[in-house]
């Protein structure tokens, strides 16, 4: 009887012998097969090995199901890089195949296969003045059909005014309107319904603008090439608005030409709706964006877009589509490679698709360039080792000056009281001087709702999460405190509920300078952008587009407004406190501190004139700043590497977490210190005591850590092994405690 060997999406390591029956087809390896497992009936696992011996008895053997496939779903490329994976980041084979499939190929009951059902405005209806009177049409005769007109208006315009399609199912759902609603606007022919069984199709098709590449780029692009034909992985250190996009084009053009398929990595692609346009137009129907607000049946789409077509395309998408199957893969572009959002945190497995996107590249013999107006410490070290190729690009586009960079010492500004609000003097000067010329300010406060904690100054109270140890922020425009790191949301409570003093705030995030630029700005036009202005699908597009055309003067955000967003009146960017980015005690605090302003002091200054930038502080005299005036990447690169030197950091050394986590606090602690002395035991002086960290308890688990050191010479594989016996061991003693490592942690 041929026996196979199923991997199955659970945290487990070992694959499951299966038998099957002589009714079915025997299934190749990569198909998905339909199995009874434990107390589940049908689960579905992937064939990991074909036609297997095996000598456990036959009686004990369970027969598979069905097959689902009739071709395979998982390539011999993809099972190489789940066992690279899972080997380096140290975690279960079955966690990586669970996370590394698109849902819609592992679950049963989602509807993936079939089509979807999208609306867009009708061609003879999409001109202004058309819309105009419809509107006024529908706002006195039907409301309801009026608002979703609306909504879809608001929602779908593309940056150079069409309108895209939205999917049916969303439309409904976002909106709150009814199909007999939508259906009456479909019967009046405003709306066309259509079924798109591909989905570049979605996009309008609009002619490429051919730009022709400046000397910098031309040499950048040449350099690059020789790289690449060593077979080297590039760093691209282009400063910001340089045009590093220019060179990925070109470079993307010419493996497209050649049959070949591109991945171009983007921290997050809601943030990139103005490239992912740019590159629709450059490449009609070959860009594939695949992101986290894809659907289900999108992704599953794309993935055998992939699996099955000749054409070549070009995959925008976020971390998580390193695990596409790529076949004929020519490049890899990892744009904005030092940014954090690379790094998964949860759930496993825990990897740096920057790290991994170098081994996907490996395996398919295909280019990498990573691109960056501050590269990572690491990368950059590799770089100047000759490791990896070197190209930069050290001016702007049209030779434009780099922002000049003032620094607002914030201990003199309260002490003379020149403050209104969070705004200094100097500030409020320049802003007022910018916006009489009508130009654009782009403020940046990395923290969200009114102020990041309430305070009872007479009792000293201060309202906590009772899941998390955090302080509630207090969001006023709710008036909620919430929780931002489990969801938890309580109203906001009147006064304090010890002593019924008041409650004042402590600090404060975007809505509080929303509230201070209404009074200091009276006729300003501003905005907000963070993560609770921007949670429906459309949300960021909205704001940008608007921002663009400049129906708003001050645009103020979080870390969100700071990444790749290009705008063309923008000559001013304030920092409000440059301090709350540094608070976390972590080696790599300054590191991205430095990325952070940089990048944020690039969004300004882009056409014609210089920009400038102000950064408000109470410590003006650390010499991050001083780098950051002088725009002196290499200045800082080489005070940090000799710190990384010094004190055993990365690149030198690197770094396992052991996380350990368990609801109760006592049983945490002893059995982390059983842990701590047996890996005391292993790695002697490379391995920490146990460590409280700074935020000991989320979602009611209580945490710890250790942290292990290895030289960079060691042996990771040996080191790994021992790590996890040692902790295996334990583990199975105690099955509630939730161990698992992070390596490579940022
Ligand atoms: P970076 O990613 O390096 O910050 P961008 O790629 O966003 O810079 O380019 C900055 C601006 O310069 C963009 O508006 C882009 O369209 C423009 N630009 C860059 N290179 C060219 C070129 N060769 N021809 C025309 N416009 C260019
Ligand atoms: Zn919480």
């Amino acid at each position: 009887m041929p026996l196979i060997e199923v991997l199955l999406p659970i945290p487990l390591e070992k694959t499951y012998t299966y038998n099957v029956p002589a009714t079915l087809p025997v299934p190749k390896r990569g198909m998905r097969v339909l199995v009874p497992f434990g107390r589940q009936k049908n689960m579905i696992g992937l064939v990991f090995n074909a036609d297997i011996q095996s000598n456990l008895n036959p009686d004990k053997i369970k027969d598979i199901i069905s097959v689902l496939d009739d071709e395979i779903v998982v390539t011999e490329s993809q099972f190489w890089l789940w066992q690279w994976i899972a080997q380096y980041y140290i975690c279960p084979l079955g966690d990586v195949m669970d996370f590394a499939m698109p849902n819609g190929l592992l679950k049963k009951n989602i509807d993936v296969e079939t089509n979807v059902d999208f609306i867009q405005i009708a061609d003879e209806y999409a001109e202004k003045e058309k819309i105009d009177t419809l509107l006024s049409q529908l706002q006195k005769t039907a409301k309801k059909q009026y608002n979703l007109f609306l909504f879809y208006l608001a929602n779908c315009q593309n940056s150079d005014g069409s309108y895209q399609a939205i999917e049916k199912k969303q439309l409904l759902h976002e909106s709150n309107a009814t199909m007999p609603i939508l259906q009456s606007l479909i019967n009046k022919g405003i709306f066309t319904l259509k079924t798109e069984s591909k989905l570049y199709n979605k996009i309008v098709e609009k002619i490429a603008i051919h730009r022709k590449l400046t000397p910098q780029q031309e040499k950048a692009v040449q350099l690059i090439s020789t790289y690449f034909q060593q077979n080297k992985p590039t760093l691209l250190f282009g400063v910001t608005s340089s045009g590093k996009t220019e060179v990925y084009v070109h470079l993307i053009q010419q493996k497209l030409a050649e049959n070949k398929n591109v991945l171009y990595l983007v921290p997050e692609i809601a943030l990139t709706t103005q490239l992912q346009e740019r590159l629709q137009s450059v490449f009609p129907n070959r860009v594939l964006a695949f992101h986290s607000r894809c659907s289900d049946s999108e992704k599953v789409r794309i993935y055998r877009t992939l699996l099955q077509s000749d054409q070549s395309y070009l995959v925008l998408g976020v971390r998580s589509s390193v695990f596409l199957p790529f076949q004929r893969l020519g490049l890899i572009i990892v744009d904005e490679e030092q940014d954090d959002s690379y790094k998964q945190q949860d759930p496993a497995p825990r990897y740096n698709a920057r790290t991994v996107a170098v081994m996907l590249a490996k395996r398919h013999n295909a280019n990498i360039l990573l691109g960056t107006a501050t590269p990572s410490i690491e990368t950059y070290h590799l770089a100047q080792s000759e490791k990896y190729g070197l190209v930069k690009m050290t001016e702007r586009y049209q030779s434009i000056a780099m922002p000049k960079i003032k620094i607002v010492d914030l201990t003199e500004q309260y002490h003379r009281k020149t403050m209104q609000g969070h705004f200094s003097d100097f500030l409020i000067e320049r802003m007022q001087a910018e916006l009489a010329k009508g130009k654009q300010i782009i403020l940046f406060q990395n923290r969200r709702g009114y102020s990041p904690s309430l305070l009872c100054k007479t009792c000293g109270y201060v309202p906590k999460c009772p899941n998390c140890d955090v302080n509630l922020t207090y969001h006023k425009n709710s008036r909620q405190l919430h929780c931002h790191y489990c969801g938890y949301v309580t109203p906001q409570p009147a006064h304090c509920p010890n002593c019924k003093n008041v409650l004042t705030e402590q600090g404060f995030g975007t809505e509080r300078l929303e509230e201070e630029i209404a009074t200091i700005f009276p006729n300003a036009r501003f905005e907000r952008m963070d993560l609770d202005t921007t949670r429906r699908k459309n949300g960021h597009k909205n704001i940008i587009n608007r921002f663009a055309s400049h129906d708003i003067d001050i645009l103020i955000g979080t870390q969100m407004i700071t990444k790749g967003l290009h705008f063309d009146g923008v000559s001013l960017v304030g920092v409000l406190n440059a301090d709350n980015l540094m608070i976390m005690p972590d080696f790599r605090s300054e590191e991205k501190t430095f990325q952070v302003l940089e990048q944020v002091a690039g969004r300004c200054g882009r056409q014609g004139e210089q920009g400038e930038v102000i950064i408000q502080t109470f410590q003006k005299t650390l010499p991050i700043f001083s780098y950051l005036e002088q725009h002196d990447y290499l200045g800082f690169y080489e005070e940090q590497i000799q710190a990384r030197q010094l004190f055993h950091y990365p690149p030198f050394h690197r770094i396992i977490r052991v996380n350990i986590k368990h609801s109760n606090e006592q049983k945490l602690a002893d059995f982390a210190m059983r842990i701590g002395m047996v890996l005391k035991q292993i790695f002697g002086s490379r391995c920490t005591n146990v460590i409280v960290p700074t935020i000991q308890k989320v979602n009611k688990m209580f945490i710890r850590h250790i942290i292990i050191k290895l030289g960079a010479t060691e042996n990771l594989t040996v080191a790994k092994e021992m790590l996890k016996k040692a902790t295996d061991a334990l583990c199975r003693e105690n099955s509630s405690m939730n161990v698992y490592f992070d390596v490579d942690p940022i």
